[in-house]
């Protein structure tokens, strides 16, 4: 094999195999075939399959999905669960109350349940079949931009494989191909580390208006066919309340999928305050209240993932075209975090990027300036109807106690607006409390879940059953910059708030004799969610791509 890197030429190439750029890849082949344009398409997945690393709350509006596949169920798309009848609850410790009152937004009579890994992979085989060369296991690393000095984005590179912990070639060494292409679609969902260099090179993100995240666990449990919960009506519960508490952003949920599993999820704010709180514990907490410890009952873990999601919405986007780039999905924050969904809106971005591309080949310009329809294209799109009423609303859900409520509801009742109008956001790195005053034994005094190893199952436990495999033998994909800081000042400050965040145990500290300590790293058990690079509260580590081909395989979530 050469040891040189090759290019790859496509006229148009899709970074990311999420549902953003599947149906931006399906409606470009369904434009060409109408005027009878060909051009050669390229999509290319970190995961060594496509739908190995999507994983999601998965309720699917079909809007988008109707648009661009009218016939969807003669398909064979697949659904866990056509019907979605919701229940809406407050929990306290130890009690649940209904509410009695959903907003409209809150409303999923149109929707379906769905696995996103399972959909996504359908998804992929419709856009194999309509020509797109779909390429898994290749992670981009590196934006190209062309020659000139006009920082047009060219194409992707992607990673050498076969690289060792200490940066040699190994026998099995493949060196990584430069794609390129007229046009590079960005769809690499939350947090892309692409979107980062493209920001850092032409200042895409807002200065004023930050990128904000949620955390998610997820798991997938099968119970047993007895369950009363299977016979019920309710295919949808969402809750808030505990066991995170009010000021701190997010909820629960669990659905109903095919045959006797069901899908139970927490989401966290990434803008919580407290170093010590851990979102795994939380979420083992939950499993516990006793309307969800009813339902799940008896039941076993068959899988558990993690992700991030984009939730600052409207004022967060980037600017959605470059020379030769459009960013799309929940890398360029089209999800909708008051209706808690992305999937349509990221699928109608990508469908959106398409009919702006294909104007773009009819007059042969790939400038920024014909690319701006896209921008137009969102702008004018229900997308951007759904996305400027819920504008101000996970602001809202930012503040503390009873501003909170008046806050959103003020909002309900004005479109979005609300009573500031842009919300300021705090990045969430930004907003951790420092242990002032804290002893050593109050400070580490946190009280762990017990695990079961069946339907409780410890961090190491959920590493396995999201399928989680990485060469072992590559360098470390988490550039952690500066480890003096860790042990002393993060030590002192928070407690090392990487070990409680990452849902994979990844990030360990090791104490030494006598009075020493050092950072240990697992590379190896990366969920890929990025939890760490968003929330670490001195911006001291970078998530980068690591071999393409590791990371989860998630099937059933
Ligand atoms: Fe997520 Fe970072 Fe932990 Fe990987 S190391 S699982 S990206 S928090």
């Amino acid at each position: 094999m050469s040891q040189a890197r090759e290019e790859l030429p496509f006229d148009v190439l899709f970074v990311g195999g999420g549902p953003a750029n599947l149906a931006g890849a399906i409606r470009l082949m369904q434009l060409c075939k109408e005027k009878g344009l060909e051009i050669e398409v390229g999509l290319i997945e970190k995961g060594d399959s496509i739908g190995n690393h999507s994983l999601s709350g998965a309720i699917l509006d079909p809007i988008a999905l109707k648009e661009l596949l009218p016939d969807y169920l003669d398909r064979g798309c697949p659904i866990e669960q056509s019907e979605c009848r919701d229940n809406f609850y407050f929990l306290t410790p130890h009690w649940e109350f209904p509410i009695p009152f959903t907003p409209k937004y809150m409303h999923n009579e149109e929707c379906s349940i769905i696995s996103l890994s399972k959909f996504t992979r359908w998804l992929g085989e419709i856009a194999e079949e309509m020509g797109v060369n779909v390429f898994p296991g290749f992670a981009g690393t590196e934006v190209l931009y062309g020659d000139d000095d006009s920082k047009r984005i060219v194409g992707v590179a992607t990673g050498d494989k076969g690289i060792d912990k200490n940066g040699e070639k190994k026998s099995v060494y493949e060196p990584g191909v430069d794609l390129t292409a007229n046009v590079t679609v960005f769809g690499e969902g939350s947090r892309g580390s692409l979107l980062g260099e493209v920001d850092k090179t032409m200042g895409i993100f807002s200065k004023t208006m930050p990128q904000i995240f949620e955390t998610a666990i997820k798991e997938v449990i099968e119970i047993p066919e007895s369950n009363p919960f299977l016979a019920s009506e309710t295919t949808v519960v969402h809750t808030f309340g505990y066991p995170k508490g009010l000021d701190t952003k997010g909820g629960g949920f669990l659905y109903k999928m095919s045959d006797n599993r069901i899908s139970v999820g927490l989401v966290l704010g990434l803008d919580y305050e407290d170093p010590l709180l851990e979102p795994y514990e939380i979420f083992m907490k939950y499993k516990r209240h006793p309307l969800i410890a009813k339902i799940i009952d008896g039941g076993k873990v068959l899988q558990q993932g993690a992700k991030t999601l984009s939730i600052g919405g409207y004022y967060t986007m980037p600017k959605l075209a470059v020379d030769g780039g459009l960013f799309v999905g929940d890398s360029a924050s089209m999800l909708n975090s008051q209706r808690l969904k992305g999937i349509h809106t990221a699928m109608k971005s990508g469908m959106c990027a398409a009919e702006t591309i294909i104007m773009a080949f009819e007059k042969n310009d790939f400038s920024r300036e014909t690319l701006a329809a896209y921008e137009a294209g969102i702008e004018k799109s229900w997308i951007n109807q759904e996305g400027y009423q819920a504008r101000n609303f996970t602001q809202a859900l930012s503040q503390k106690g009873v501003s909170k409520f008046i806050h959103v509801g003020a909002q309900y009742f004005t479109q979005g607006r609300g009573i500031k109008d842009p919300m300021v956001i705090k990045e969430d790195c930004a907003t951790l409390k420092k242990l002032k005053g804290k002893t050593d034994s109050e400070a580490l005094n946190i009280q762990k879940q017990e695990y079961d190893g069946e339907l409780f199952v410890d961090k190491l436990t959920g590493v396995f059953l999201s399928g989680t495999q990485h060469e072992e033998d590559q360098p470390c994909h988490l550039i952690v910059h500066d480890q003096e800081i860790c042990v002393n000042q993060c030590f002192k400050e928070y407690r090392n708030p990487c070990t409680r965040f990452c849902p994979a145990q990844v990030y360990e500290i090791v104490e030494e004799e006598p009075g020493g300590r050092h950072l240990l790293i697992n590379p190896a058990n990366c969920l890929h969610c990025k939890t760490c690079e968003i929330k670490d509260p001195y911006k001291n580590i970078t998530w980068t791509c690591p071999e393409g081909g590791g990371g989860p395989k998630y099937a059933i979530v």
